[in-house]
């Protein structure tokens, strides 16, 4: 079942945004569960810290507070890799979901699950961004720091995200997400420029590895649900593990996917297997008892991440490629940090990578 901040068991409220009009219906929302006032982050810190295990004591306890830093920022790829040029849009951190292999886990000292509530600020700068119609900026996307999908039903971001970007022709929105809560888009005037995306993984690593998700089932009859009402779609295979039977598995998933949705209205398809800092090792094992994903065949990579051995992964890709040739030949199919002769050996070429996507956006979306 997919957790969307129903465990939330303690609300914390910076005392300068206890005033915004976003807060109180957050409030009204969380009516019953403890909220202190704070001045800072300082105290969420210490509660998290303290817990036994930080990083699900963090998935509990909600901190509304302002982003004080830029909210469209460039996603931080790596020099090493071929990078698709993606803008984050920094809604919030952390997540509610419980992944095994999430990054998330790792990236914060310690991990809080924050939503900035200073949504003036954040409209005033995308504004400033999609009225610059800066050709560098045409993808930009929720879920980098979060699921973008959490936040929902209560939050009403989405809403006026979808709409914002419905008013323009210049670049899309991506909502990814694990979860189901697609309810409140319906009916609204997104134009096609949002995509709605879904990370996708084979049942065995779903049932194994993400805690809290919705089954793949349910996230592709969301994705054609969200079909049907107009929206443009996109999945990610990422991260992709291997296990015997997993070539299969996933060339099966590719097939369940067209069952449900027209390759046409599919924006892209992202392909990456798991890569993990060696902090994160720890975590897993620690956290995921049962877990098996970090023993595999794992080489440093030159962004120091552990990969699988470069012929496994191509082996994975080269299925993949030929089970998407199959089922959607017309589909932008791309790697999320991949190097020249991956891309070579898998899909026999080496793209101008943002430029291929940003095509992509043009003729499923309609931008200009
Ligand atoms: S859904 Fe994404 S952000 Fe949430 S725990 Fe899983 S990997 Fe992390």
């Amino acid at each position: 079942m997919t957790s969307t901040l129903k465990n939330v068991h303690t609300l914390y409220v910076d005392q300068d945004v206890r005033d915004f009009d976003t807060v109180q219906p957050i409030l009204d929302h969380f009516k019953g569960v403890p909220c202190h006032i704070v001045d800072g982050p300082t105290p969420v810190f210490r509660r998290v810290a303290s817990a036994k295990d930080p990083i699900s004591a963090a998935k509990e306890i909600l901190y509304l507070t302002r982003n004080k830093g830029a909210f469209v920022r460039k996603c931080p790829g790596t020099r090493e890799y071929t990078c698709c040029g993606y803008q984050i849009l920094h809604i919030g951190t952390f997540c509610t979901m419980d992944c095994s292999y999430c990054v998330l886990q790792a990236y914060f000292h310690p991990p809080v699950l924050q939503f900035f509530v200073n949504h003036r600020e954040l409209f005033d700068e995308l504004d400033q961004v999609l009225d610059s119609r800066n050709p560098e900026i045409r993808r930009i996307g929720t879920g980098e720091f979060t699921d973008s999908m959490i936040w929902e039903p209560w939050s009403g971001l989405s809403h006026k995200l979808v709409e914002r970007f419905g008013r323009q022709d210049h670049a899309v929105l991506e909502l990814k997400s694990k979860t189901v809560n697609i309810r409140g888009l319906d009916q609204l005037d997104h134009n096609r420029k949002t995509i709605m995306a879904w990370s996708v993984n084979t049942p065995e690593i779903i049932a194994t590895q993400e805690r809290n998700t919705a089954p793949l089932q349910a996230r592709l009859a969301a994705a054609a649900k969200c079909e049907a009402w107009g929206y443009p779609l996109a999945f990610h295979f990422d991260p992709m593990v291997i296990y015997p039977g997993c070539e299969q598995d996933y060339v099966k998933v590719v097939e369940q996917i067209f069952e449900h949705v027209s390759p046409e209205n599919v924006a892209w398809i992202s392909l990456g297997t798991f890569r993990f800092m060696p902090d994160l090792k720890a975590i897993i094992e620690t956290r995921f008892e049962n877990s098996k994903i970090v023993y595999g065949e794992f080489v440093p990579g030159l962004d120091n991440k552990m990969r699988y051995f470069k012929p496994l992964r191509i082996k994975l890709f080269q299925a993949m490629a030929a089970a998407l040739k199959k089922h959607a030949p017309q589909t932008t199919a791309y790697f999320c940090m991949e190097d020249e002769e991956v891309w070579r050996k898998s899909f026999q070429i080496t793209p101008d990578l943002p430029a291929l996507l940003d095509h992509s956006a043009q003729r499923v979306c309609g931008i200009l």
